[in-house]
């Protein structure tokens, strides 16, 4: 790909900028001349850029009471919003459908991971909806109050979310798969009165239990205040058995079947709190990230409709994330219920009861827009493409992509193995931070290019900035900041302004920064270099995790790779890979021989497509990495090993035996 080595750029701390992509795929002319948003969005959202949300604003979201006023940003950085606007989150995701006589659509196709399926239609959901908003009323729950969902992916996980915002109570959704500590915490943090929680759930073919954590959590420990938790409403998925504590705890059913199904929204201010979130933790600790109800709204439902090119009466769509992150709020429960959409929601895992149970899910609902995440489709060519070929795929006409950069050759697999070399892929950044999409290709307008997610949406602005703030030029590399206010950015850091203040606008002086380290190509299209944190200085360059990994995984045996700098006596850092091969070539590291061979051919491999600054001075074959329960890889934990240090926080990891087996693999002569 480049034959040119990197030139030293003292004076520019900036990243280096070395991987070159040069496949482009413009969209069908077919698939142009129907998609929602054609290349006149851009134009509008120039030419007067408030304005433009405005109408977003009233065109997607329907208001009790319209807003007259845009935007205040005089209290920056916290935006107001369509502040003087008064509404209903649920209303909107379900009521309004209802009232349109769209009440027998298909709003949820729930699949079991045992197989169990339910079908649910809008009037089903207004029903369910309003039952749970009466019985979380009579629980006492009232606006502003904070409720925690801690739940497997449901019905109920969404009904429950629903019926806090039809109260106007903020929910704080914690995955199912967090430690009673990590609910502990997060409970504490934002005084929660109620949680709402479920026997267990099914998980890789087994009933998994979800309520002794909350029991934990609850349980009085010396030195701690008494919990805020009132009540805990259960619901019965597995029929485990359950301890019990009378007078909290109730059940779901029977709380719901006392109820009425007609509940009057609370019409809330447009800055209302509609959730709190918690990070990843990626990078470190959790950060409780606030977001509000009109401007949120009107993004999400604005992005999914554009950047999907969801068509609600003939469109089948499905995210596969899980509620407990801000892509399973945005893109599962808010965005797409807002617009009308017919989705699929999953309970179990991919590989549960055999590796295809997505492929066979897209051709049993005949999903045609599909939305996911580099690490799904990197265990997905690790597994091997004879398996999604076994299903019919046709119905699939749009895939998106979120949570991590894409390597160009993942993304290159799942065009051509999933979209049939013909759906446009959507690669999607935002963060929990921003709320919604910011930065991605239209599918119906954008060119796509492998691995960038090129330009900001119609009515976002972007740049990449050096360390003085300045914008580098086309075929730089820096800071991605976001220099305009979004109507879905976040309002603060729950009960702590300062370290919001501190994060993200600290850095650069009226800018928001995101953390990310970007580049812009020859085209001025933005490419997502990974964490600045992970930013790793040898020789005095500055080299990208995202383009070393890429470039790993552009060689054809290895399926995920992750780069860390440990720090290096003679360089200051030095690069360490760590690699996962594809399924077929797993045995090519079975003996210490053969993993020097593999060694030293991705050396250079990695010096023939970036450049010897960046070949990795050591190169480890490992069977899994440390991820986030999001799928996103923790680099830093993998830095701690590599420089012989203890490992940090982890307990957002998804399997913590991961850093023992890797450490002790780094400890083996190679
Ligand atoms: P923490 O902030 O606690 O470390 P986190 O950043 O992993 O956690 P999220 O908000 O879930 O938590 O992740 C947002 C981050 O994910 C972005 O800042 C970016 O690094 C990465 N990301 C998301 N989508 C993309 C994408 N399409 N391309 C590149 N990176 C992406
Ligand atoms: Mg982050």
């Amino acid at each position: 790909m480049t034959d040119t080595q990197p030139t030293h750029t003292s004076g520019s701390p900036s990243l280096e900028n070395l991987l070159h992509e040069t496949r482009s795929f413009p969209p069908s002319a077919e698939f142009a001349a129907q998609a929602n948003a054609q290349p006149a969005l851009y134009d509008d959202a120039k030419a007067d850029r408030l304005e433009f949300w405005a109408e977003q604003a009233r065109d997607l979201v329907s208001w009790h009471t319209p807003f007259t006023e845009t935007l205040d940003w005089s209290g920056a950085p916290v935006a107001r919003w369509f502040a003087d606007g008064r509404l209903n989150a649920a209303y909107n995701a379900v009521d309004r459908h209802v009232e349109a006589g769209l009440g027998d659509r298909v709003a949820l196709h729930f699949e079991g991971e045992p197989g169990d399926t339910r079908t649910v239609t809008y009037a089903d959901l207004q029903r369910e909806v309003s039952r749970a908003a009466n019985a979380l009323a009579a629980l006492g729950v009232t606006a502003g109050d904070r409720v925690v969902i801690y739940l497997p992916m449901l019905v109920e996980s969404v009904v429950a979310m629903l019926a806090c915002a039809r109260i106007g109570a903020p929910h704080s959704v914690v995955f199912g798969g967090f430690s009673a500590d990590a609910l502990r915490s997060r409970i504490a943090d934002a005084q929660a009165s109620l949680v709402i929680t479920a026997d267990g759930g099914y998980r890789r073919g087994a009933a998994s239990a979800l309520k002794p954590a909350v029991d934990e959590a609850l349980a009085p420990r010396e030195g701690e205040p008494e919990t805020t938790v009132r009540h805990v409403l259960v619901v019965q998925r597995t029929d485990q058995e359950v301890a019990w504590t009378e007078g909290r705890d109730l059940w779901w059913h029977e709380a719901l079947e006392s109820a009425d199904t007609f509940h009057e929204p609370v019409w809330v201010e447009a800055e209302h709190p509609l959730f709190i979130l918690y990070t990843s933790g990626t990078t470190g600790k959790p950060k409780g990230i606030l977001h509000t109800t009109g401007g949120y709204l009107t993004q999400a439902a604005y992005t999914h409709k554009n950047v999907f090119d969801l068509k609600p009466e003939t469109d089948v769509y499905w995210c596969t994330a899980d509620i407990g992150w801000v892509t399973g709020h945005s893109y599962v429960v808010y965005g797409p219920l807002l617009n009308g959409a017919t989705q699929v929601i999953y309970e179990g895992t991919p590989d549960t009861p055999h590796r295809g149970r997505w492929w066979e899910l897209v051709q049993k609902y005949n999903v045609s827009i599909l939305y996911t995440a580099p690490t799904a489709i990197r265990t997905c060519m690790k597994w091997g493409e004879d398996i999604p070929a076994r299903f019919d795929l046709s119905s699939l006409r749009v895939l998106g992509s979120v949570g991590e950069p894409i390597n160009p050759e993942a993304w290159m697999w799942y065009r051509r193995v999933i979209g049939g070399d013909e759906a446009p892929i959507v690669d999607t950044w935002w963060q929990t931070e921003t709320g919604a999409i910011m930065i991605s290709p239209l599918p119906g307008v954008t060119a796509t290019k492998p691995g960038s997610a090129q330009v900001p949406l119609p009515g976002i602005v972007a740049e990449v900035v050096d360390d003085e703030a300045h914008a580098v030029p086309n075929g730089g590399g820096g800071y991605l900041v976001l220099s305009e206010p979004w109507p879905s950015m976040l309002r603060g850091i729950w009960g702590d302004l300062e370290r919001y203040r501190d994060t993200y606008w600290a850095r650069f002086e009226g800018l928001y920064f995101a953390g990310d380290g970007a580049k812009k190509d020859e085209d001025g299209d933005i490419w997502l270099l990974g964490r600045v944190d992970d930013v790793m200085n040898v020789s005095g360059h500055r080299l990208s995790t995202t383009e070393i990994e890429s470039a790993l995984v552009s060689h054809d045996i290895v399926a995920e790779a992750a780069v860390v700098g440990a720090s290096d006596e003679t360089t200051g850092q030095a690069v360490v890979a760590f690699v996962i091969l594809r399924g077929e070539h797993a045995h090519r590291a079975s003996d210490a021989e053969s993993a020097a061979q593999v060694q030293e051919e991705l050396r250079a491999h990695v010096a023939k497509e970036i450049g010897p600054i960046a070949k990795p001075r050591k190169i480890l074959v490992v069977a899994e990495l440390p991820k986030t329960r999001s799928g996103k890889i923790m680099r830093r934990l993998l830095r701690d090993v590599a420089e012989n240090r203890a490992v940090g926080d982890a307990t957002t990891l998804a399997d913590s035996s991961v850093m023992e087996l890797i450490a002790a693999g780094l400890a083996a002569p190679s």
